[in-house]
């Protein structure tokens, strides 16, 4: 039995990939490449223990033909779902796009996965469903009024995933990412999105002379230094939250029929709980690089909550996660590795 992992040729996902076929999962990974990197794949395989191929098939979760192919192919015991569109100022631009991948192709997928019998389904939900958050840290059961339309995509997703678990039995557990930051300390994969919005990779980028300076977006934020606070978590704690989700829903939906459905459709929260402003992390960027990172201030970016810290209480007693990465310096270096060693990521 294999575990099907969409979007495994994306940064969390390459970096899952990975960290389950190092813990002798079998994976078939589905990606249309939009956005994700072949290579990343080919290097997660490395993780292998007999240096096998990682089963890969380009395709897109729209399209029913393909995926069912897939299901044909491979006996699927679970999906990881990574595939979609995740930049919330072009969701603001393009919100039907966002709806088309994001919702309307996670309806195929869970569609398919339910149709040959699938019970166990990991979900790549976000931070964003929560919108400007009512207290810090935020807890699960706080109010979700996404402030743009990728964080409503994914609250949408989280829905869609009640009710199939309602009417079909799937069982699910969808891991609201606080700020992924970081990569693999062996394997040479790492975060390389065209374009570069986030924070970290931007300051590094910077460091390494690729961009003139970076912008911090608003300094009179109502925080101690003005400028936004975010929890930043490292790629391969959320790497290792999956493998335990997925432990998690086998152990309920295994041979002994009395368990089944016991889980329902769960949500958890994972981030490190402890918030970092852009300030903070530009001081780290400069003491892990040793170089200067020219910065300026602009005005604010539109939809950016002053703060978001999460509670992961949840998650460490239900799963089990212990984060490894916990301190901004490391996960500041850890990325810096990745960013020395390929500066223009998988580009050549
Ligand atoms: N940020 C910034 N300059 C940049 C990119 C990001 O000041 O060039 C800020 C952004 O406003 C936010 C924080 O850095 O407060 C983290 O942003 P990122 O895009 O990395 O992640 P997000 O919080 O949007 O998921």
């Amino acid at each position: 039995m294999a575990i099907l992992v969409t979007g495994g040729a994306g940064y969390i996902g390459s970096h899952t990939v990975a960290e389950l076929v190092a813990h002798g999962e079998s994976v078939v990974v589905v990606d249309n490449l939009s956005l994700g990197h072949r290579q990343a794949v080919q290097r997660g395989a490395r993780a292998l223990a007999d240096s096998g191929e990682i089963p890969f098939h380009m395709g897109d979760i729209r399209d029913a033909h393909a995926l069912t192919e897939v299901f044909r192919q491979h006996e699927i015991e679970a999906v990881v779902h990574f595939a979609a569109r995740s930049l919330v100022g072009e969701s603001v631009q393009v919100p039907l796009d966002y709806y088309e991948t994001n919702v309307w192709g996670t309806t195929v997928l869970v569609k398919t996965a339910v149709a040959h019998g699938v019970k166990s389904f990991v979900f790549s939900s976000s931070a964003a469903t929560y919108g400007e958050p009512l207290r810090t840290p935020i807890q699960e059961e706080d109010p979700t009024l996404p402030t743009n339309p990728y964080g409503e995509t994914k609250r949408a997703i989280e829905r869609l995933l009640y009710w199939a678990h309602q009417a079909h039995g799937l069982q699910s557990i969808s891991l609201r990412y606080f700020n992924a930051a970081g990569a693999h300390p062996d394997l040479q994969i790492g975060e390389d999105h065209h374009p570069e919005t986030h924070l970290i990779p931007i300051l590094l980028q910077t460091a390494l002379g690729q961009r003139p300076g970076v912008t911090v977006f608003g300094d009179d934020y109502p925080t101690d230094d003005g400028t936004c606070i975010r929890d930043y978590v490292h790629v391969m704690d959320l790497a290792a939250a999956h493998r335990l989700a997925l432990i998690r829903l086998r152990g309920s939906n295994g041979s002994n029929g009395s368990n089944a459905n016991k889980l329902g459709a769960e949500v958890f929260n994972l981030g490190n709980g402890q918030g970092f402003s852009v300030q903070q992390v530009l001081t780290a960027a400069r003491a892990v690089t040793g170089r200067a990172i020219p910065a300026t201030v602009g005005p604010r970016r539109p939809g950016d909550p002053a703060v978001l810290v999460a509670s992961s209480d949840r998650a460490r007693q239900v799963l089990g996660w212990q984060p490894q990465f916990a301190d901004l310096t490391g996960i500041v270096a850890s990325a810096w590795r990745w960013h020395q060693g390929a500066p223009n990521g998988y580009g050549v």
